[in-house]
């Protein structure tokens, strides 16, 4: 008989609800604009709608699953599951912030910029109205429409760049 609905994993026969192996999270932010119901749902349970992603694998289970972290919870208990899902809710925060902090200046041509974490972020306003970024003297390719846009693209370039340093 053929079902109108879904089978989650959790209702899945042979699938493993305990002993998962957490392999990470993802943060879903790049799809700015996406509307509830657009993200991810929790392939386990089939309710939790996620932004933030977490990959995991068991080795009695043929692929790796992507789950809410409520289920990644359940599933492996990885100390690390909140840590790093809070980790990634004060990025999100911060970039969401970002265009708005009080350390933006204006320079004398009329361009927004920032010392931000040790990079120098420029937001110049081109001749047709759009903007473009000079991000640590370096001009970038991309055009923005606004300059909010231009801005939180700023801020992921700044956040890969400290990520990337190592630190001692
Ligand atoms: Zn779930």
């Amino acid at each position: 008989m053929a079902s109108h609905f879904t089978n989650y994993l959790k209702s899945t026969p042979g699938c493993p609800h305990k002993g998962w192996e957490w392999l990470g999270a993802t943060d879903l932010h790049d799809d700015e604009g996406l509307e509830f119901g657009e993200y991810e749902t929790c392939e386990f349970c089939g309710h939790e709608q996620i932004r933030y992603v977490h990959a995991l694998r068991h080795c009695d289970w043929k692929e790796e699953i992507a789950v809410g972290r409520i289920c990644a919870n359940n599933l492996s208990g990885d100390p690390d599951i909140d840590i790093t899902e809070t980790r990634l809710r004060n990025r999100a925060q911060r970039r969401n912030n970002f265009p708005r902090l009080k350390s933006w200046k204006m320079s004398t041509r009329g361009n927004e910029w920032i010392n931000y974490l040790g990079h120098h972020v420029v937001v110049i306003c081109w001749s047709d109205g759009s903007f473009r970024l000079r991000i640590d003297g370096e001009l970038g390719k991309l055009t923005f429409a606004d300059v909010v846009a231009a801005k939180r693209r700023a801020f992921d370039v700044v956040i890969r760049r400290v990520e990337q340093t190592p630190r001692h």
